[in-house]
């Protein structure tokens, strides 16, 4: 049998039962005839406090054992389930025994380093020196629960509508849809390679030609839509991207559905949808989490997601958009005109300034947008829609597909690729082809903008980017 855990614990009604908790020391505080102990097991983002009345004759050995209790050290106390008679806690434990599992020195031994999350308050740069503790505080603890109840609501919204959970390949030898700089992955010797002087030959790689670690699955997704008619796709991702932004990692999680027989007003409505009910999951489910951030990261989140799950996103065109930003010129670094592609502070002052929400921007120029996005009439434009949320900017990239097999081997060859390269996604407007659309949420993004984190590499347990991937 499990042992419960502390928000189990907590769910009860107090009736001085007897309970084992088990966890990690928080903190310890002596008040008179009382030790309390705060044990944190993680599981929610309240601790367990357990108080030792000293006066009611504790054995030696447990009075012993109190005293050797530092934090960070892993306890089993066992105690009675009784109310609190201290505010904002239903319930803390009257405790009888304490067991150490195992220590933490508070002191540099000699041997052992002090346990280097005592203070109250760390800086975000610190624990990204350490990302194998950082998840023992209470931010860490908070975002990574979030990020759960996240992912497991994700699959839920598409499950329950329908769409099959499909595993696109990480592993890639076509250059998909350069969405970004691509990761090689080879079994060459470099080394070797260097000493000789020669240039590779990639007949003799794995795979026999170059490979590569995919920057996004939608390209095979879109395979499984042409058949499934419904599909979405939720794995790792990799872009070589040499920005160091708040929002750029090199090894992220992307969503992508796929949906056949959709335009992009489909494909708009299912996004929003999506983000409404993402949003009202973790309003239901993680309440204590966002009472956290909303308090100590990002104040207002919480009245910020209830507006939004309750507004409807604003939806613009592309031109419309830079006809507004160019009212406002003189704020930009960058100055926006017909044809650039938005920048951040263009994006966040659509959704900070001018919208007050997240905003969908949609009929982006050609130029700037992928060979596989459909085309307008117009001949100048292409049916792409990126959704915007305010502090963050673009948050789901997406778009009708081009279903014409025409148009997209124009469109192949007027970016400078082979048709040949592309046969088989080409095959899918050869043979039963339909008009068909889906985006790519950012997984990370997503939990940025839910928890108020302003450093996408706060929000994911092990951040990958340029220079950076030693924990
Ligand atoms: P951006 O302009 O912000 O770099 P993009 O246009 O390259 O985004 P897409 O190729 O449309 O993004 O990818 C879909 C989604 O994946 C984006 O909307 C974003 O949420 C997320 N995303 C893209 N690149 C990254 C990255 N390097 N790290 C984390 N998330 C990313
Ligand atoms: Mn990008």
């Amino acid at each position: 049998m499990l042992y419960p855990l502390i928000r189990e614990l907590l769910s009860l009604e107090p009736l001085s039962q007897s309970v084992t908790v088990r966890g990690w020391v928080r903190t310890k505080r002596e008040l008179k005839n009382l030790t309390f102990i705060e044990v944190n097991d993680g599981s929610c983002f309240s601790a367990l406090q357990c108080t030792f009345d000293r006066e009611k004759g504790l054995g030696a050995e447990t009075a012993g054992t109190l005293d050797s209790i530092t934090t960070g050290a892993s306890v089993e106390i066992q105690g009675l389930l009784v109310p609190s008679p201290a505010a904002g806690q239903k319930a803390e434990l009257a405790a009888g025994g304490i067991v150490l599992v195992g220590g933490a020195p508070a002191e540099d031994t000699g041997s052992t380093a002090a346990y280097p999350l005592q203070k109250k308050r760390h800086s975000l740069e610190f624990l990204r020196e350490i990302g194998h503790l950082r998840a023992r505080t209470n931010t860490f603890g908070a975002v990574m629960r979030v990020r759960n109840r996240l992912a497991f609501a994700i699959h839920q919204f598409f499950q329950d509508r329908g769409f099959v959970y499909v595993n696109t390949p990480i592993i890639t030898t076509s250059d998909a849809e350069g969405a970004g700089a691509m990761f090689q992955v080879t079994t060459l010797d470099l080394g070797e390679l260097a000493k000789s002087g020669r240039a590779p030959d990639y007949s003799k790689d794995f795979f026999g030609k170059p490979g590569f670690l995919t920057v996004s699955g939608q390209l095979e997704g879109e395979t499984y839509a042409a058949a499934l008619s419904r599909v979405y796709t939720f794995g790792p991702t990799f872009r070589a991207e040499n920005s160091n932004t708040a929002r750029h990692l090199a090894e992220f999680w992307m969503v992508e559905p796929e949906m056949a027989f959709a335009n992009l007003a489909d494909n708009m409505d299912l996004a929003e949808d999506f983000l409404k009910f993402l949003f009202a999951r973790v309003r239901a489910e993680c309440d204590e989490d966002l009472r956290f951030f909303d308090a100590h990261i990002e104040k207002g989140i919480i009245a910020a997601l209830d507006q939004v799950i309750h507004a409807k996103f604003t939806r613009v065109s592309y031109t419309d958009a830079v006809a507004e930003l160019e009212k406002h010129k003189d704020k930009f670094e960058f100055p926006p005109y017909w044809g650039c592609d938005l920048q951040s502070e263009h994006e966040k002052f659509l959704t900070g300034e001018i919208a007050c929400g997240p905003v969908i921007v949609t009929d982006y120029p050609k130029e700037i947008k992928a060979f596989y996005m459909k085309q307008n009439d117009d001949g100048k434009t292409v049916r792409a829609m990126d959704v915007l949320v305010p502090r963050l900017g673009e948050i789901i990239g997406g778009s009708q597909r081009e279903e014409n097999l025409e148009r997209l081997e124009q469109r192949i060859t007027e970016s400078g690729m082979k048709t040949e390269d592309y046969w088989w996604y080409l095959d899918l407007r050869r043979y039963g082809t339909v008009p068909h659309s889906g985006f790519g949420l950012g997984f990370e993004r997503l939990i940025q903008y839910v928890t108020g984190m302003a450093n996408i590499r706060d929000v994911i347990p092990y951040p990958r980017s340029a220079g950076q991937a030693d924990f």
